[in-house]
């Protein structure tokens, strides 16, 4: 908009007109006060001054204009019918005008020059305006700048009040800040502590996790420095995602070296006690059996339901020290499996055949699906037989309310896969994998059903070794579907 300021209402019309014919917007002011005041609350892109004016002049207004952060940078063309000479020109100039015309006024150059301003000053505008927002700009990348790292140093405050060995890698994987305890295991921040030489390699485990994507958990022994020592701890990195990308990962290495050390004691305890329970009642089980064999002819008397019941109890006793056994075993390296070619449909009958005949009430009924092969697989019979009596009497015991269970077979090129499904109390999905954990029983449960959570550790173990695969599909109050997978060769 274009400001004109003359105290002639008649001036002011006739240059309305001209400018408003060329499509300017124009505001009038008829005193330099009023002038001011205006352009202090409006935008103006130029004002053309008349010179002479009561009051304040032309010039004084300029000047005026001159002091305000405001107005000084507006255009200004003074319209002059007496000042012509040189020195009114000159004082024109010098109180800011950027152009002077002097009346009677050729509309043709008034207008050009009013053109070439108003651009000049919009072009101007525009790029202060874009300067200020550059400006803007900046000062705001700097202030996150300085957020960024406040928020950078109170993340590495805390990893450093953390009990844990604490570190962070960029997306390369590169170590790019540690705590004060890295230093008790390492000499400088770029180097892994030094592992066991039994133990996994740090840099190709997370190398791995750093392909897949994936946060790496892994128990290692690390060198302490000063006691030259190597001490359990349990690593964890853990990709930090920005819009699904790695950022960076952050890494604990957290001491279970004592954990470590009564977890052995336990297995140590736990494989003298099933032994030495072993031998009392192996001669416990042989006088029973003598004093069953003595009652043979008395099947109504009530010493044969007893002593049946005592063989019953020892036979429950027994599997539970063998499983206690088994756990030793697997600790220590020791569970031997010994393959030979065998029918597995033997193994599936003798299994189901010896779930039958330990169940009191005969309402059992256990389904064959699948086709029936008779393939020979190379496989440990009485392990294997083991899993499946394993599956299936965790079937009747977690159905109180279900008697029905299917065994299913399937056969491809490479494997066979045997599942038993139930009808009973299921598991909640996210404890699923847990239940193939050492002494893993699922809380909700445990407290109904009787059971020391080894069994199906003990299966999934007996499965590595064959080289299969184990597994679970449940669905809570629904039920569940135990499997394990074999190679054929
Ligand atoms: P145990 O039965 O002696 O507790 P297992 O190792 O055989 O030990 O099973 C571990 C846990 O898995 C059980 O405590 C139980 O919570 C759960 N579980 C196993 N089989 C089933 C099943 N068929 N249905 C529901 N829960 C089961």
């Amino acid at each position: 908009m274009i400001l004109i300021v003359d105290d002639n209402k008649n001036n002011i019309y006739s240059l309305k007109r001209l400018l408003e014919s060329h499509n300017f917007k124009t505001d009038a002011a008829e005193s330099g006060e009023e002038a001011l005041g205006k352009a202090l609350k409006n935008n103006y892109s130029l004002i053309i001054l008349d010179v002479q004016m009561p009051g304040m002049d032309g010039f004084e207004v300029a000047e005026t204009f001159a002091g305000y952060s405001k107005t000084k940078d507006i255009p200004i063309i003074f319209l002059s019918a007496v000042n012509t000479e040189k020195q009114f020109i000159t004082k024109g100039y010098a109180s800011g005008g950027i152009d002077y015309v002097t009346k009677p006024i050729d509309t043709d150059i008034l207008m050009l020059k009013v053109k070439t301003f108003y651009n000049l000053q919009e072009n101007n505008l525009a790029l202060k305006k874009y300067q200020k927002n550059l400006q803007l700009e900046v000062e705001g990348r700097r202030e996150s700048q300085v957020v960024m790292k406040t928020e950078i140093d109170h993340f590495h405050q805390m990893l450093e009040a953390l009990p844990q060995i604490a570190f962070t890698l960029d997306k390369n994987g590169v170590v790019n800040f540690v705590n004060a305890k890295w230093y008790d295991y390492s000499h400088s921040k770029t180097q892994f502590p030094e592992t066991h030489p039994d133990d996994k390699s740090i840099a190709k485990e997370f190398e791995k996790s750093q392909q897949n994507h994936q946060p790496l958990e892994l128990e290692i022994r690390i060198k302490h420095l000063k006691s030259e020592k190597f001490k359990y701890h349990l690593l964890r990195t853990t990709p930090v995602l920005e819009n699904g990308n790695i950022k960076n990962w952050v890494g604990t290495f957290t001491d279970i070296n004592d954990q470590k050390k009564v977890e052995k004691e336990k297995d140590e305890f736990l494989s003298i006690a099933s032994h030495e329970l072993k031998t009392p009642l192996t001669s416990i089980k042989a006088y029973v059996q003598l004093m069953d064999k003595k009652l043979k002819y008395d099947i109504n008397s009530p010493e044969k339901s007893y002593v049946n019941k005592v063989l019953t109890q020892i036979e429950k006793l027994n599997s539970l020290i063998t499983d206690l056994l088994d756990i030793s075993k697997i600790e220590n390296g020791k569970l031997k499996i010994n393959k030979k070619p065998t029918n597995i449909e033997t193994v599936i009958q003798n299994s189901i055949d010896a779930i039958l005949q330990t169940q009191t009430s005969n309402k059992i009924n256990i389904e064959r699906h699948g086709t029936k092969q008779d393939i020979f697989i190379p496989l440990d019979e009485i392990r294997i037989e083991q899993v499946l009596i394993n599956f299936l009497s965790n079937a009747i015991k977690y159905s109180p309310n279900n008697n029905n269970i299917i065994l299913t077979t399937f056969v491809d090129e490479d494997n066979i896969r045997i599942s038993v499904t139930d009808f009973g109390i299921g598991i909640p999905e996210y404890k699923q994998a847990k239940v193939f954990q050492k002494f893993y029983r699922v809380e909700e449960s445990s407290v109904q059903f009787q059971g020391l959570g080894i069994g199906l550790f003990i299966c999934s173990e007996i499965i590595a070794l064959h080289n299969g695969t184990i597994g679970v599909s449940s669905e809570n109050s629904q039920g569940s579907t135990f499997y394990f997978t074999l190679p054929l060769n």
